[in-house]
């Protein structure tokens, strides 16, 4: 049952059609991780808190630089020298007091990964960079856990969703991790992650409520220079290291 502020709150989406009392109580109930609380996770932990997902947890161990500003819409100039999820979670609680939010100021290794994706329905990965967006995938992966992969370059800005012995990882689309870009090659059109990370909580709300079809199988690749998308066909990998074994044993 949907309270009355609930049903206030959340009443252009419960107008939905396929929508409803019964997909938002499945958000209420859904629980989100976010990895990278910066320029895709701002966006996408917004739009989660926002539509209701009961859950939502968060992770980061940077600082708010002034840097960050132009993109991490999340967080605002008097956060400058705060940890990223303590003015994550601020903003959150402001704009949804409802929900359970669960910060980790920590830097995702292999050694915590599964202990903090562990309570998780989905996760989105946010971070920014390879050696995490690959830790996510093969720990996602181990625990068949669905995930969206989200990333951003300059002006161009991809996604995908994997659900893990299902559809294709991103090590069946590229083995290893391309070498981190130079700083100088971080550079980054605001814009860009806040499209793709929306991009992201879509996704997420999408599996959590079962509705539409999921972005799987298929890498969505978005060019803001061009103001063009394109969509590249992904195909699981009999090889795969982080996936095929899943394949095998259903
Ligand atoms: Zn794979």
């Amino acid at each position: 049952m949907l309270s009355a502020e609930e049903r206030g709150r959340y009443a252009r989406q419960l107008a939905l059609p396929g929508f409803g009392a019964a997909a938002q109580e499945r958000l209420r109930e859904g629980r989100v991780l976010v990895v990278g609380c910066g320029g895709l996770g701002s966006p996408a932990l917004l739009y989660l808190a926002a539509a209701g997902v009961g859950r939502i947890g968060f992770v980061d161990s940077d600082l708010v630089d002034l840097s960050n500003l132009q993109r991490q819409i999340l967080h605002a100039t008097t956060d400058i020298g705060r940890l990223k999820t303590d003015s994550a979670e601020a903003r959150l609680r402001a704009l949804n007091p409802h929900l359970h939010l669960e910060s980790y100021p920590l830097r995702l290794s292999p050694d915590n990964a599964r202990q903090v994706f562990a309570p998780y329905d989905v996760v989105i990965d946010a971070a920014d960079t390879y050696a995490t967006k690959y830790l996510v995938n093969d720990v996602c992966c181990s625990l068949r856990k669905p995930f969206v992969h989200a990333g951003v370059m300059g002006w161009c800005g991809q996604a995908m969703t994997v659900l893990p012995g299902q559809t294709a990882c991103l090590r069946c689309i590229a083995p290893t991790p391309p070498a981190e870009p130079e700083p100088a090659a971080r550079a980054i059109l605001g814009t860009v992650p806040g499209l793709v990370g929306t991009l992201a909580a879509s996704e997420a709300i999408k599996l959590l409520t079962g509705l539409g079809t999921p972005l799987a199988d298929r890498l969505l690749v978005y060019d803001a220079l061009a103001a063009s998308f394109l969509t590249c066909a992904a195909h699981p990998d009999p090889a795969c290291p982080a996936c095929s074994h899943l394949r095998d044993s259903q």
